[in-house]
């Protein structure tokens, strides 16, 4: 393949004209989306404005006169319509990591017979970590049961209370199957939980045609909503007055304003609101997804498998003398929106690509990660991409002590 093959590609890029929407810094490519999506060019200044017009000048009355207080609603019926859910059953607020919690709770006061929860080992650590949390703190004989991706449906049987995976896994881009996962699951009994961290904005998602009962994802990685930006939740229409939240705040209270001393949940999915909620992170939120209003999520998928599969062909023709080799599935259908390469000095070469103004991340133990990002990433750039880390492994420009040190964030 040649750049030029890559510029005809861009040529006829349905989704090309997506990349004015986006700041992008002059020379970089950036290949993090994944981790950290890029500024989009309206979120300055509406972020401005919620501060200077909205706080600044209509101070508390704003959480009527700018609807601060329905906007976790009205940003979650737009997460929705990327994820395959119907209005009203996603709402936008909190963390992954708290949302998980609010969810494992929920799912095991609905299934209260059972105390398995089966998760992979390709999960994000942060999950597992907050499930040992839930586990620990309910003190009644839950077991944290983890197994390898390709032994989840095996492993569904009828001790499992719920499933809590990750849909496509962080490292090595591995997509889990939706559909045949939660059937298997209803099939013996148990509800799904499904991390939606690496799929929301990068797959057509398809929760309510899957029939999953929870899901949840963060906005700062495809949905480019900043750092920070708030995270969302799913409940199945059919049991969301059956939940429990088990941080029954105010917000997810039936009347928060009569003040009673006595928590009654509201109706649908805002009762699994907690409290009061990061407003101008919202408003940064609600501006970015201004740009995903038309975005048809096949054609987006399309794409993003085709940057994928152009990476992976073009590392394994010019880099496989250096030992690398590509993480994950090699049937394109069953990966997300990244692709992993093994380097036993992953983290000085992606430091020297990164000095090159290519920016990806790197994961224990030896991986390098690349984002494919097609509302903004051409295929002209995966092409310079790979030429410039062809360059750095060829003349062994990672082997630097600048490049070698360990940051605190990789
Ligand atoms: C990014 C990511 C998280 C991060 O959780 P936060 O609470 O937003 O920090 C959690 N789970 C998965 C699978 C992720 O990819």
């Amino acid at each position: 393949m040649k750049r030029s093959d890559c510029e005809a590609l861009d040529a006829q890029d349905p989704l090309k004209h997506k990349r004015a929407a986006f700041s992008i810094p002059e020379g970089m490519i950036y290949l993090d989306g994944n981790s950290l999506g890029v500024l989009p060019v309206n979120v300055p200044a509406r972020v401005a404005d919620a501060a200077t017009r909205q706080w600044g000048e209509t101070l508390i009355k704003s959480w009527n006169e700018h609807g601060w207080f329905h906007m976790p609603q009205k940003i979650g019926d737009r997460i929705a319509r990327l994820i395959g859910a119907p209005a009203g059953s996603v709402i936008a607020g909190d963390t992954i990591s708290v949302n998980l919690f609010k969810l494992l709770g929920a799912a095991a006061k609905l299934n209260p017979s059972r105390r398995v929860i089966l998760s992979d080992n390709g999960n994000f650590p942060s999950d597992l970590y907050v499930a040992q949390g839930f586990r620990d703190l309910m003190d009644d004989g839950y077991v944290l049961k983890v197994v390898a991706p390709e032994q989840v449906m095996d492993a569904i049987d009828e001790s499992v209370a719920f499933t809590m995976i990750t849909e496509v896994d962080y490292r090595t881009a591995r997509l889990h199957d939706m559909k045949a996962v939660t059937a298997k699951a209803h099939d013996k009994g148990a509800l799904t939980i499904w991390d939606l961290a690496h799929s929301a904005g990068a797959t057509p998602v398809q929760l309510q045609a899957c029939d999953a009962d929870f899901a949840l994802g963060c906005t700062y990685k495809y949905l480019n909503g900043g750092p920070g930006a708030p995270a969302f939740l799913y409940v199945k229409p059919a049991l969301q007055d059956k939940v429990q939240p088990p941080l029954s705040g105010w917000w997810g209270h039936a009347a928060p304003f009569a003040f009673d001393l006595e928590y009654k949940p509201a109706p649908g999915i805002i009762r699994n609101q907690c409290g009061t909620q990061p407003i101008l992170s919202m408003a940064a939120l609600d501006a970015a997804l201004d740009v995903w209003d038309d975005v048809e999520m096949n054609v987006l998928r399309k794409k993003s498998l085709a940057l994928c599969k152009t990476f992976i062909d073009l590392v394994e023709q010019r880099l496989s003398s250096h030992g690398v080799k590509v993480a994950g599935p090699r049937d394109m259908n069953e990966r997300g929106s990244h692709v992993s390469i093994h380097h036993s000095q992953g983290y000085a070469v992606m430091q020297a690509l990164i000095a090159n103004n290519v920016v990806g991340d790197f994961r224990a133990p030896d991986m390098m990660r690349f984002g494919f990002t097609p509302l903004y990433t051409s295929f002209a750039e995966v092409w310079d991409a790979v030429d410039i880390l062809a360059r750095i492994l060829d003349k062994a420009e990672w082997n630097q002590p600048q490049f070698l040190a360990k940051k605190a964030v990789t």
